[in-house]
């Protein structure tokens, strides 16, 4: 079996294992799961972990999250293909990646600028073209590309910054991991309206959104 074909098999039992079995039903988030390369994500020293049940270090004390966790919180926006999503917390870029896969164009926000530049870098190079990595306090949100039909925040937050709820479309899907800083409820926000109807999910535990509409230091 050559590499590719090994990791493509592990793709597969970590979808069937990992998500099938705990519920993610989402035909078109099952195969971005399967098409977007996890491997190439994780620090050299990681890829033989990287399509374990669990987050990964990949540096400046951040992490890649657990895979289980980025297909529900991606499920939970019923992305149909057409969407611009925003995403806070680039990371790895992994996240993005999987979006990208699934809507029409995304914004990824990080703070970390050498996060930030490695991760364009490499979603880049797999071609994904439909994703731009921007620097900078993602809990202020990009006013200039709003609204976005859904927002994804993949660090915790104390509770919803407010831009982002002012970004969010009409309609729109907001998930975010909102609570103290060592354990989170993910939170699911919908705009109908003026209103912004809340709905708490699973607990979670996130490294802290830190800016100016979130935690003030690490
Ligand atoms: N989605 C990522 C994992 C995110 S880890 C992945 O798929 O790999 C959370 C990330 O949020 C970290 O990289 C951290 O630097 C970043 N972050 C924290 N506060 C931020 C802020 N205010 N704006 C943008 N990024 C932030």
């Amino acid at each position: 079996m050559s590499e590719m074909e090994a990791y493509s098999h592990e793709r597969k039992r970590m979808v069937d294992k990992q998500m099938v079995r705990r519920g993610i039903r989402d035909e078109r988030v099952l195969e971005a799961m399967l098409a977007i390369p996890r491997h190439e994500f994780v620090p050299p020293e990681q890829v033989h972990q990287a399509y374990v049940d669990a987050p990964l270090p990949i540096g400046n004390s951040q992490t890649i999250s657990q895979p289980y966790i980025v297909a529900l919180m991606t499920e939970l926006l019923y992305l149909k293909g057409d969407e611009t999503v925003l995403e806070i917390g680039t990371g790895s870029g992994y996240q993005a990646a999987i979006l990208a896969h699934l809507a029409k164009k995304v914004y990824s926000i990080e703070r970390i600028p050498e996060l930030a530049e490695r991760a364009q870098s490499l979603l880049h190079s797999l071609q994904l073209e439909n994703i731009e990595v921007v620097v900078g306090d993602g809990s202020c949100g990009l006013p200039e590309h709003a609204p976005y039909q859904a927002i994804i925040v993949t660090a915790s937050a104390p509770e919803v910054p407010k831009p982002l709820e002012d970004q969010l479309s009409d309609g729109g899907r907001l998930v975010v991991p909102v609570g103290s800083r060592v354990g989170q409820v993910l939170e699911l926000w919908r705009r109908e309206g003026q209103k912004l109807v809340c709905e708490k999910l699973a607990p979670v535990a996130f490294v802290p959104l830190i800016g100016e509409h979130a935690w003030s230091h690490e």
